[in-house]
């Protein structure tokens, strides 16, 4: 069967349409249609092998939803036209303690979606079974993508440490994972305070459930909730001042660590010694949590907020880019259509041309990041930018002012560009 992706072919490349075939359909395997894939920060990661593990040809993707429309000879738990989700992890050795506990994403030889493979920016993808998740009704399928990586990392980091309803808990950062935190650790029953370095988030952390909000930078709201929580998540990819945080928390208390800062972690180990505090981590969720995590989102309405980047439609985007708008010269035979991809909103990203407009006038590239990272995400041949009429014609809502600096150039791209 033949696969329409988009992969990099070269770390830190653009990435650029990629056909392959799946091959025979193995006993275990599920064979999904992709409708929707949300873009973490790690696909981000995987681009630049930043981590060191990526290959190439890397089709990246890994909160991806989908339909069921083929399954292998021994799966009987999946049934074609299921809507399904898959998650970072699509492979384990099956015979290790973690295995056999139950604890796959654990195994230390985990096979991961799109490293492991090619992953959710494509038509389609076959995984294990024991990597594929019923997504229970009501749930809509671009919200709940994120969940499938985001949404585990943060329900599992409350469930690997016991956070329970009565907790006072902390999560440090309002992005991708931050604001799921938010949703999670409320709905748990915990009491919920926001950290952020920008007050004009505080209505929106307390909308996503933040029962308080503390502006970090400032020294005397930090110190006053000195010895007062039991549980901080760090969401955030940033050096942030370690002790204060370990200040902040009770004897016993413990912080958790699911963004990977760009240095090594530095804390006073007075801090560790007399109140018995910790640091620790935690990488997504079993299967199994994974399932309950689903359940838990479906009862309690949680979902990710999400930018809708939906390919299908591109050519209805309004100017057609450059304003040319011939929607049917659109990318250049690069067949965008039918490959939605829901963007999950982090810190780290922003909707913007790939370095600007590159090229000789026919060749562009398109992506979304920060300035000085980008995950590129589409060439088009020809004069014509109809991906990027898609992406500059996303609204932004505003309230995650850690991309305040960005809006600007976002506002004149959109001008720009029609
Ligand atoms: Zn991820
Ligand atoms: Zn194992």
């Amino acid at each position: 069967m033949k696969v329409r992706g988009y992969a990099a072919l070269g770390p830190g490349n653009a990435l650029e349409p990629f056909e392959y075939d799946l091959g025979l359909l193995g006993a275990n395997a599920v064979e999904i249609q992709i409708e929707h894939c949300g873009m973490c920060h790690t696909d981000l990661h995987l681009v630049n092998n930043d981590l060191g593990f990526s290959h190439y040809p890397l089709v990246p993707g890994h909160e991806i939803i989908g339909t069921v429309s083929q399954v292998g000879s021994a799966v009987r738990s999946f049934r074609e036209g299921q809507r399904v989700g898959v998650g970072w992890n699509s492979g384990c050795c099956g015979e290790c303690e973690y295995c056999a506990q139950g604890e796959e994403n654990l195994c230390l030889k985990w096979e991961g979606t799109c490293t492991h493979g090619f992953g959710g920016y494509a038509s389609a993808i076959r995984v294990n079974r024991r990597f594929v998740f019923a997504i229970p009704d009501g749930m809509d399928s671009a919200k709940t993508a994120p969940l499938l990586c985001g949404g585990i990392t943060v329900y599992g980091a409350f469930h690997a440490y016991e956070v329970s309803h009565a907790m006072h808990v902390g999560v440090v950062g309002v992005g991708g994972l931050g604001h799921l935190a938010l949703k999670y650790a409320r709905a748990i029953g915990c009491e919920v305070t926001a950290f952020s370095t920008s007050p004009d988030k505080e209505a929106e952390t307390h909308r996503f459930g933040a029962h308080h909000f503390v502006n970090s930078q400032d020294p005397s709201a930090m110190g006053r909730l000195n010895n007062s929580l039991d549980f901080i998540l760090v969401t955030v990819c940033a050096d942030i001042n370690w002790a204060d945080y370990l200040g902040v928390l009770k004897p016993k208390g413990k912080l958790c660590i699911v963004g990977v800062p760009p240095s090594d972690i530095r804390v006073p180990a007075a801090h560790l010694i007399l109140g018995q505090k910790s640091v620790c981590g935690n990488p997504v969720g079993s299967p199994s949590l994974i399932r309950e995590m689903l359940e838990f989102s479906a009862r309690n309405g949680i979902e990710a907020q999400v930018e809708r980047m939906p390919m299908d439609q591109v050519n209805e985007a309004p100017g057609g880019g450059t304003g040319s708008g011939h929607p049917d010269q659109l990318h250049g035979g690069v067949e965008l259509s039918g490959l939605p991809l829901c963007v999950q909103l982090d810190q780290a990203y922003l909707f913007e041309p790939y370095r600007g407009r590159r090229g000789d006038g026919h060749i562009r590239e398109y992506g979304v990041g920060t300035r000085d990272h980008t995950i590129p995400l589409a060439r088009t041949g020809g004069d014509h930018g109809g991906f990027w009429a898609a992406a500059g014609s996303l609204q932004w809502r505003g309230g995650f002012s850690s991309w305040r600096g960005h809006r600007g150039s976002l506002r004149r791209q959109g001008r720009d560009f029609g």
